[in-house]
């Protein structure tokens, strides 16, 4: 459908009232864009489904959608957008599943790239190569990883190295970092990619890897989709087990839980995935974890009081195929013997492999049932050095929160050698270093429960670590000045930018991360 004059006008009028100050393509542009000959098609009434994220903060109202029908169609439009010069306002962002925090997949008044549309096309299937040594799995870059999940389970196989929620897209977490349980041995997902496919800011279609273009595909990984769109990855696969114990410990204290967790990660033979929480004044917990955990020693557990302030709990899953449940319970015996949690409050549930790595999407399902999910998600994700990490703990859950009743708050380690320092991720200088979550949610306008609150709390957090200058860095950061951003890289700010010149000089990928103002 082609724009109109009328069009413009909205959106011109929908951008002032939004309190956004940019300029808006005119008609001639747009119909330009209406005019060129793809595989998929250009909508320009529909756009303020793009104009949202999870994090449900930001609005920013594209003037266009283009529903990809194939690569070349976003290789057309990035070179039709990069001919207009650098004088056009158009910015163009991929989105993925739209679950950034704060407008990052949007573009005001710019083209919102649907990546999800390219599932369908031909030449874009999930496509598994299993035959010798090191299997893989070709995605199109808006697949979600729970797809890639169930294509590559009917080979028997499945990528290493995850994210918590896997209603996330392959290019979405690539362009920043991918990080759970499994980091600590496989590193991030960008640790994990043998290949990309990327359409730069010139409309250059590009096959880049550790051989091929190799400075394209680092400065991808991790790049906030800044240097091109990955239209397809090739993602490293693993044999999947069938089964997964799953179980979950309680501490008091937070040293033993973080020497625990640091060993644990340290040790040759140990867990297949590790991860923390951290709880504060919470009650009944045990019998929160009753309906899907299983204590170990149900009397005990029965007489367990959560009376101490903060607890923090140790998560971790072995991997099992049915004839090796004996083994595996040996294992598990062996590692659980040498970590210092409350006896009593040893849990455990054994589910399939699928299940486990789903788990985030059955509690989507009960918070939309609840209207909970599409609330305001003010988030705060830091990589903390180890050496500051009891420092930080002291002040933040000794003194700054006061509960944790808004969102769990995620507390684990990882390993810096498992983390390629080629790519664009910024992480701490020292060899260990925790990701810590605070997965706030914000029904309320008002009090406890809203956003208000949560970012008060959020900025005494990073305040508190910059003054006490811990050697933090922020993941999924919401920097909106490009010195925040030359803050954020450091050293590698020179890098970043040289490789932003090569790739997009005009600034026309990803302007919702707010890193590199379009000229115009
Ligand atoms: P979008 O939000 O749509 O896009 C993210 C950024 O990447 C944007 O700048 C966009 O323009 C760009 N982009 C999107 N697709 C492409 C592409 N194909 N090529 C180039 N650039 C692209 N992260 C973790 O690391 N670990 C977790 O455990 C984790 N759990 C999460 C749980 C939930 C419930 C949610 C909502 C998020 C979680 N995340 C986690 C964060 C997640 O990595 C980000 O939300 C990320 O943005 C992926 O979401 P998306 O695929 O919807 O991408």
């Amino acid at each position: 459908m082609k724009p109109s004059l009328e069009h413009c006008f909205k959106l011109l009028l929908l951008l002032a009232l939004g309190g956004v100050t940019m300029h808006v393509p005119d008609a001639d542009v747009l119909s330009s864009l209406g005019a060129l000959r793809l595989d998929g098609h250009f909508s320009f009434h529909d756009a303020s489904a793009m104009a949202r994220d999870f994090g449900n903060r930001c609005s920013l109202l594209p003037a266009a959608v283009l529903h990809p029908g194939s690569v070349s169609d976003i290789a057309a439009t990035l070179r039709h957008v990069f001919s207009l010069g650098e004088r056009s306002p158009l910015t163009v962002a991929a989105r993925g599943h739209g679950h950034s925090l704060m407008g990052q997949s949007q573009a005001a008044g710019g083209i919102v790239v649907r990546m999800e549309s390219l599932r369908g096309s031909s030449d874009r299937r999930l496509q598994v190569v299993h035959g010798g040594m090191s299997p893989f799995v070709d995605a199109p870059g808006g697949e979600l990883w729970i797809n890639v999940l169930h294509e590559t389970l009917k080979h028997g196989l499945a990528p290493k190295s995850w994210t918590d929620y896997l209603h996330l897209t392959v290019g979405g977490t690539l362009s920043n970092a991918g990080v759970s349980g499994q980091a600590f041995r496989h590193g991030p997902q960008v640790s994990n990619v043998n290949q990309l496919e990327i359409v730069t800011g010139r409309g250059d279609v590009v096959t880049c890897s550790p051989e091929e273009n190799s400075d394209l595909f680092y400065a991808a990984l991790g790049g906030l989709g800044q240097f091109g769109i990955i239209t397809r990855a090739r993602i490293a696969l693993e044999p999947a087990p069938k089964m997964v114990r799953w179980i979950r410990v309680l501490y008091s204290d937070f040293v033993s839980f973080t020497e625990d967790q640091e060993m644990l990660i340290m040790a040759e033979n140990t867990f297949d995935y590790i991860e923390g929480f951290v709880i504060i004044n919470r009650t009944g917990i045990l019998n929160n974890w009753r309906t899907s955990f299983k204590p170990q020693d149900p009397v005990q557990a029965s007489r367990f009081q959560s009376d101490a302030r903060v607890l923090y709990c140790l998560e971790l899953t072995k991997n099992f195929n049915s004839d090796e449940a004996d083994n595996m319970e040996q294992e598990v015996t062996a590692l659980l013997s040498r970590l210092r949690y409350i006896r009593s409050t040893l849990f455990h549930t054994d589910v399939t492999y699928l299940e486990f790595l789903d788990r985030v999407h059955a509690s989507e399902v009960k918070l939309r049932a609840q209207g909970l999910w599409e609330v305001p998600h003010p988030w705060l994700n830091l990589l903390i050095p180890r050496s500051s990490i009891q420092r930080f703990a002291k002040e933040v859950f000794g003194k700054i929160l006061k509960d944790s009743n808004n969102g769990p708050i995620l507390l684990y380690p990882v390993n810096k050698s498992k983390w390629d320092n080629r790519t664009s991720v910024v992480i701490p200088d020292e060899e260990i270093f925790y990701l810590v979550g605070f997965l706030s949610s914000a029904p309320s306008l008002s009090g406890h429960g809203s956003v208000a609150h949560a970012m008060n709390l959020n900025n005494q957090i990073v305040e508190f670590c910059e003054e006490a200058d811990i050697g933090m860095k922020q993941y999924l950061a919401p920097y909106t000045t490009q010195q925040q951003w030359k803050a954020h890289f450091g050293a590698r700010w020179e890098t970043f930018e040289r490789r932003k010149h090569t790739y997009d000089p005009l600034a026309i990928l990803a302007p919702g991360q707010r890193i590199f103002p379009k000229a115009s």
